[in-house]
């Protein structure tokens, strides 16, 4: 039990990213002084400027730097901080740092040491449960840890049953196991997974539970006696064992339930006398049968979804527990309002497994909806570390009921584009639209069951009219067309009545574009599946009229018509060539091909012709000249850069058009190479 009042003035957080951001958030909003702690690697982010003073911890790997307890009170004790918030992971559920901060007379925002050990292992976790009368997973966890006779145990559980490390978190150490012949495999590799993850081998066995949901209960004990429960959430939406969408309250409790659950979690909590904010996580049968998981002594990464629904800002009142102030809300007023959604936006390949895709963040476009809430701890130009879990944001909406919160988020989604890094954004709108899950009929192997669906890149017809709608954007959108609007079609005026072609990699196939200005203004423009940049569109090309109304420059996007529908478009750049489109169908991720390279090969008998309209800077061959593939033949510029063309076959240089300082218009034939017999 926390002692009476101890003021907080200034909250170390022992975290960083998006958490730290977020509790810092809070501390402003309270009048308290923040500290941030960082690593090397985060020097640039934007949790150590928000904070009002930040103190270097070490190197990049969380050994040297976030798990480094005595580090991080070295630096509380040196900014005068009088709390430690832990945030998520690292040290968030290390009894022993709660602990030491005690001991160095500074506030830890959490649960006490003894709570925290409660719950630290699954094992005895289970058994604090099972004394409190919630029912746990049906299983073995005894303290004899010979594989044999853990072997031995599972025939009697039963098939399919779960092998789980007693230490475990993230999914790490967990093996489904099917049938008796692949026992003694799991086993040995959950402890070797064990041991290396979490320094501790114990194993227990639980049924596996079949079509299961994870419905979790929030609560909070305001250290002065009482336990309360802010409800639940559902978090069934999971790739390898670990969360990526949830919601508040679920689709699937009904209110009997939802007051049977929450009556067990407050229970177990109060059993250990439980202070400040935690989760009760269960697991729940198809048939409503609910049954204790494991309890996380800390805030959880989907607390905003009960914040919106609950209109408690949990840090808020984490902060008031931990000075002894107890609740700042009364818990006879608690009560669900609407419906939150949280999506958790990754660096990681979904298609690909789900493996982690670190990398630069070059560009991120966001589109505002009501009852948004993006919390995230890297900005456009930031970099995804990979030392460290690879989120980018969580973006939350809420709304008055379950479909508007989705439709919100979803609006919000598709209005999003990320260049620079692979994301699951994409999967993520994928989730959302799915029937199952504007159903509510989750359970946590959704994504293996749709996975086909989820991870499907855009159609052909969509890369396309995407691979289009750059074309014709990026061009309106440069700086010579915005110069001089309102005539936007500027930007294809120096090009005459010449076509411009440009090849992009859309959703992982070539997409030829083409695009000429009509007489009356409009362009047309076509589209083939190639990548074969022929001066004409080939015959089968899709076709279709674009015409660019409007530019906003400021904000990259045209109104654009096509085929007589108005909208806008935004445009998001990388480097490379990487780019996006977004139009109110989403965000489709496309990478031009560097444009002129292969064009200036492509044409005229082996010599080359302009790609595009330019100026002639220098001619690189004589008459009668022999070259051979590749030998550089005239140097263009064009948009502002120098480009090299040149000899696509070998031979003779039979003719020279181009004079240094022409200006040329695209496909103006400028050296003429014949090849020579041998
Ligand atoms: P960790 O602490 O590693 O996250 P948990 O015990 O919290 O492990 O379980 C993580 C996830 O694994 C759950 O949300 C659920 O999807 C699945 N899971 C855990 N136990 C069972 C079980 N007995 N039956 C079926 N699925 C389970």
């Amino acid at each position: 039990m926390t002692d009476p009042v101890r003021t907080i003035r200034r909250l170390l957080v022992a975290n960083r990213g998006e958490i730290a951001r977020r509790i810092f958030r809070t501390c402003r909003a309270l009048g308290i002084e923040t500290v941030a702690v960082f690593s090397d690697a985060d020097a640039d982010l934007p949790f150590v400027r928000e904070a009002d003073v930040a103190v270097r911890i070490g190197p990049p790997s969380p050994a040297e730097s976030y798990l480094r307890a005595g580090a991080i009170l070295e630096a509380a004790a040196r900014t005068a901080a009088d709390a430690i918030h832990p945030g998520y992971g690292f040290l968030s559920e290390n009894a022993e740092f709660a602990e030491a901060c005690a001991q160095a007379g500074v506030t830890f925002v959490g649960p006490s040491p003894a709570a925290i050990r409660a719950m630290g292992l699954k094992r005895e976790s289970k058994y604090t449960a099972a004394a409190a009368g919630v029912p746990v997973v049906p299983g073995w966890s005894g303290p004899e840890q010979a594989t044999d006779f853990i072997a031995a145990r599972a025939l009697e559980v039963g098939f399919p049953l779960l092998v789980k490390a007693s230490a475990g978190g993230g999914g790490k150490g967990m093996r489904v196991v099917e049938r008796a012949d692949d026992l003694i495999a799991a086993i040995d590799g959950a402890k070797r997974e064990a041991a290396a993850a979490f320094g501790d081998d114990t194993l227990i066995l639980e049924r596996y539970i079949q079509a299961p949901r994870h419905i979790e209960v929030q609560v909070l004990g305001d250290g002065l006696g009482r336990v309360v429960a802010l409800f639940e959430r559902e978090c069934s939406i999971q790739r390898r064992h670990q969360k990526v969408i949830e919601e508040a309250p679920s689709p699937f409790v009904t209110p009997d339930l939802r007051a049977r659950m929450c009556e067990a979690a407050v229970r177990v909590a109060s059993s250990i006398g439980y202070a400040n904010a935690g989760t009760v996580e269960l697991i729940v049968d198809p048939s409503g049968e609910f049954y204790f998981l494991e309890m996380n002594t800390r805030l959880q990464v989907e607390h905003p979804v009960t914040e919106a629904i609950t209109g408690i800002d949990l840090v808020a009142e984490q902060l008031r527990i931990a000075e002894g102030r107890g609740f700042g809300f009364d818990p006879e007023q608690l009560a669900i309002r609407g419906a939150a959604i949280e999506a958790r936006l990754y660096a990681e390949d979904a298609a690909g497994g789900f493996l982690p895709a670190a990398g630069h963040l070059a560009a991120w476009a966001t589109r505002p909806v009501d009852g948004l809430r993006v919390d995230s701890g890297v900005e456009a130009g930031d970099t995804i570390s990979i030392h460290y879990d690879p989120m980018i944001a969580k973006v939350i909406a809420h709304g008055p009921d379950r479909e508007t919160a989705r439709r919100r988020l979803l609006l919000a989604l598709r209005g999003s584009a990320i260049v620079g890094l692979t994301t699951n954004l994409d999967f993520l709108v994928r989730v959302l639209e799915h029937d199952a899950f504007v159903a509510g009929e989750l359970d946590t192997h959704f994504i293996e069951r749709h996975r086909d669906a989820l991870v499907a890149g855009p159609s052909a017809e969509r890369a396309a009219r995407a691979a289009a709608l750059a074309a014709v954007v990026s061009a309106a959108l440069r700086p010579s067309a915005v110069d001089t609007l309102p005539a936007v079609r500027a930007g294809f005026r120096n090009a005459g009545v010449a076509t411009e072609r440009v090849v992009f990699d859309a959703g992982g196939a070539a997409v030829s574009v083409w695009v000429r200005p009509r007489r009356d203004g409009a362009l047309d423009v076509w589209t083939a599946a190639t990548d074969a940049l022929f001066a004409s569109p080939p015959t089968d090309a899709a076709h279709a009229v674009f015409r660019v109304v409007e530019v906003a420059a400021t904000s990259a996007s045209v109104w654009l018509e096509v085929d007589g529908a108005r909208g806008w478009v935004r445009w998001v750049e990388g480097p490379d060539g990487v780019c996006a489109v977004i139009d109110s169908a989403g965000a489709v991720g496309l990478r031009q091909r560097p444009r002129f390279a292969e064009a200036g090969t492509a044409d005229a008998a082996g010599g080359c012709v302009a790609p595009m309209p330019g100026r002639v800077v220098r001619v690189l061959v004589v008459l009668g000249d022999d070259v051979v593939v590749g030998t550089p033949l005239v140097i263009l510029e064009a948009m502002k850069m120098e480009h090299t063309l040149t000899a696509a076959t070998a031979g003779r240089v039979v003719e020279v058009r181009a004079r240094e300082g022409d200006q040329v218009d695209a496909d103006a034939p400028l050296v003429t190479v014949e090849p020579v017999e041998s």
